[in-house]
């Protein structure tokens, strides 16, 4: 096939463009634990209503708790046995501990199943109108029993 050669072309074999020389680019690993946060070093508390919460599907959780340790106020507990009196049962989040930092969400997708999503705090106030969303949050301190 005959080529137009081009007379600015830097490559003299410019008409063959196999012979051009080849660009190598390094391909970055993909790195599937990204966005996963390490574990808290301390429990936190809600010192702001958040902007987002974390609603747990009890139907497609598994309960491996998993996401559990990586939540940073410590708001993610197993559903009571009684609810579903199955051997393993869902989780759930205390509402109004939640800060809307979405790693359990991240975890969750990442390292298990795909349960939890993150609804803005207007629409979960909407949909679960008997729950009490505070601006801040501060466990009491339970005084040991004599
Ligand atoms: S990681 Fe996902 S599936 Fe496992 S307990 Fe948490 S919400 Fe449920
Ligand atoms: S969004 Fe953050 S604070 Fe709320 S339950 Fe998930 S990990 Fe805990």
């Amino acid at each position: 096939m005959w080529l137009l050669k081009n007379p600015f072309s830097k490559n003299k074999n410019a008409e063959d463009p196999s012979s051009a020389p080849k660009k190598t680019t390094k391909a970055k690993p993909y790195e599937h634990y990204r966005s996963i946060a390490e574990f808290p070093d301390e429990i936190v508390y809600k010192k702001r209503k958040p902007k987002v919460m974390a609603i747990i599907d009890e139907d497609s959780c598994t309960g491996c708790q998993v996401c559990v340790p990586f939540c940073p106020v410590d708001c993610i507990e197993s559903v009571p046995h009684e609810k579903y009196n199955i051997v393993i049962p869902p989780v759930q989040v205390r509402y109004n501990e939640c800060i809307g930092c979405s790693i359990c969400a991240r975890v969750c997708t990442k390292l298990t199943w795909d349960a939890i999503r993150m609804v803005p705090l207007e629409e979960f106030e909407e949909g679960f109108p008997e729950v009490e969303i505070t601006n801040t949050f501060t466990p009491e301190v339970q005084e040991a029993a004599d």
